[in-house]
């Protein structure tokens, strides 16, 4: 027997719909290229929206045809992910810090007809236009702000303009594709993560729940994490789902800039990195500011370091929310937190937990099994490979790439390793890949790169594994140190010292100016590791 409630599809263009009506006057901020600020609201954005669409269509862009951005957060970036998603088109966001040639790469394996892009990536795409596949070049900006260049490209206010009907939304299948992913490849080539509708309505639901990211009404939420970057961490949804104001920074990243926004727009949510978070807290010291207004950061995308969280809770009041995700989990995966059966217990038990990457909210399901695929006890003890399903897990690459990737149980291999708790809370040891084995036992590399974070002269940190004729490999850290401070490795060592078990205590200490950064902020371990092998 069927149930006999309506048939209402889970497309995101519902989203901005309800958004629109609901909470029409909303706000939506948006820091410029040029650093002025730009106001507008749902209803707006809607409505433009629906002129992105009549523009695609002019071009004979709908359901399936990919639609490739280069861009900053900003509301015209919003107005073509719904204007494109709205007509079944699939958006296809594109990594600016990834180098040319990889872009190149990615823009044909997507096979987008038409690039939208900021007026500071111009420069960029010019140096690979001959690689690239794309008929139509729109550039953020109108006629006035349109830089000269050579791509032929259309400035985005005109050719909205030109489009002056309305077309309809909606109407297609909830599991139509509607978003295109990259995932950085520090694996070989690239692979596509084909978000659809469905995925992307339910991940956004998911967000708003309490135990997840918790957005209401009166929230005003900041995505510092970019747009490219796994959605925005469904972000760009969420917001509107709540009608919540967004405040969308630009291109901007600094500790300055940032905290500018939060400020003055009085932000009560925001999300990115470690490296932004950290650079935001070096700006906060340096010149004895405040965070009156902030009232949760989320931090994912790569392991929290105890000093950001002790910062922002006991000198900030600021409530941190530690995430774990991928660009194949659209990404949420799970969130920390303090479970209910440990209030009770001590202040280190707490930040024990919160240092954890955290339980999967419901739509998530993992399993952590040994090198033959087998189940491993969820003691909190035992490391093994993680494994996750859901209904925003990918299961199949764009293309085709790297053929099938669920086990038999329909689980996706994350590449991360991690232990389970008695709790449910799950936390990162380490990437597979990264993973430093000594004698035959493993050392994590982030609990490492933790500890040393935690000491006030150090700007970021990296442990990686180097060969050893008898242990195979042993631990070598490489910091980078904060302008202005100067310690040596008698001192790092020192601080470790009693920290970290005593065979886990690197064998070398590198100082480097700066610690490379992966596309997504983090940092690239594959390019440290060529640095430290070609010193
Ligand atoms: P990229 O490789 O481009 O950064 P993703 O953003 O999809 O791609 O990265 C996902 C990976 O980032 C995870 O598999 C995991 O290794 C790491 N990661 C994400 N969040 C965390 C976290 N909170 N703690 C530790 N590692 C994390």
């Amino acid at each position: 027997m069927r149930g006999l409630m309506q048939d209402w599809s889970l497309t995101v263009d519902r989203i901005i719909d309800h958004a629109a009506r609901v909470h029409a006057t909303r706000e939506v901020i948006t820091r410029r290229t040029d650093g002025t600020i730009h106001r507008t609201d749902y209803a707006t954005i809607r409505h433009r929206a629906k002129r992105v669409s009549a523009a695609l269509r002019k071009i004979g862009i709908g359901l399936g045809d990919r639609v490739a951005t280069l861009a900053w957060n900003s509301e015209r970036h919003m107005e073509c992910w719904y204007g494109a998603m709205g007509i079944g088109a699939v958006l296809h966001t594109l990594n600016p810090r990834l180098h040319p040639d990889q872009l190149a790469w990615i823009s044909h394996d997507a096979g987008s007809r038409i690039l939208i892009l900021d007026t500071s990536f111009i420069g960029l795409i010019e140096t690979v236009r001959e690689q690239l596949p794309f008929e139509h070049y729109i550039v953020i900006a109108d006629a006035q702000t349109l830089p000269d260049n050579s791509l032929d490209a259309m400035p985005y206010e005109e050719w909205i303009a030109g489009a002056d009907d309305a077309p309809e939304w909606g109407g297609f299948d909830e599991k139509t594709a509607c978003g295109l992913c990259y995932t950085s490849g520090t694996t070989g080539n690239p692979k596509g993560v084909l978000y659809s509708h469905r995925s992307n309505v339910l991940v956004s639901l998911m967000a708003l729940g309490k135990g997840a990211l918790g957005i209401a009404p009166d929230d005003i939420v900041m995505p510092i994490v970019p747009m490219f970057h796994a959605n925005a961490w469904a972000l760009a949804f969420a917001a509107p789902a709540a009608g919540a104001k967004l405040v969308m920074p630009g291109g901007q990243l600094d500790g300055a800039s940032v905290f500018e926004l939060l400020d003055k727009e009085r932000v009560t949510f925001a999300a990115a990195v470690p490296t932004v978070w950290l650079s935001l807290l070096h700006h906060l010291r340096q010149h004895g500011l405040a965070l009156p207004w902030l009232r949760r950061v989320v931090i994912g995308g790569a392991a929290l370091p105890v000093a950001i969280l002790r910062a922002f809770e006991e000198d900030y009041d600021v409530e941190v929310v530690h995430a774990w995700g991928m660009t194949e989990t659209s990404p949420i995966g799970t969130i920390g937190g303090v479970p209910a059966a440990l209030a009770q217990a001590d202040e280190a038990t707490h930040v024990a937990q919160q240092l954890k990457q955290g339980r999967p909210p419901f739509g998530v399901e993992l399993r952590i099994t040994d090198e033959n695929g087998r189940d491993l006890p969820w003691d909190g003890a035992s490391p093994g490979r993680l494994m996750v399903r859901g209904f925003a897990v990918a299961g199949a690459y764009f293309n085709g790439a790297g053929g099938e990737i669920l086990d038999e149980h329909g689980f996706f291999d994350t590449g991360d390793m991690a232990t389970i708790d008695t709790h449910g809370t799950m936390q990162i040891t380490d990437r597979a890949k990264d993973v430093i084995k000594s004698g035959g036992e493993w050392i994590s590399s982030i609990e490492i790169e933790n500890i040393t974070l935690s000491h006030p002269a150090i700007a970021n940190a990296a442990a990686i594994g180097v060969p050893h004729p008898k242990w195979d490999e042993r631990p070598l850290l490489v910091v980078e140190l904060r302008s202005g401070h100067s310690i040596g490795a008698d001192e790092l060592r020192a601080h470790l010292d009693g920290r970290i078990a005593r065979w886990w205590m690197p064998d070398e200490y590198v100082f480097l100016n700066a610690i490379p950064l992966g596309a997504t902020g983090k940092v690239n371990k594959a390019a440290l590791r060529k640095i430290i092998r070609n010193r």
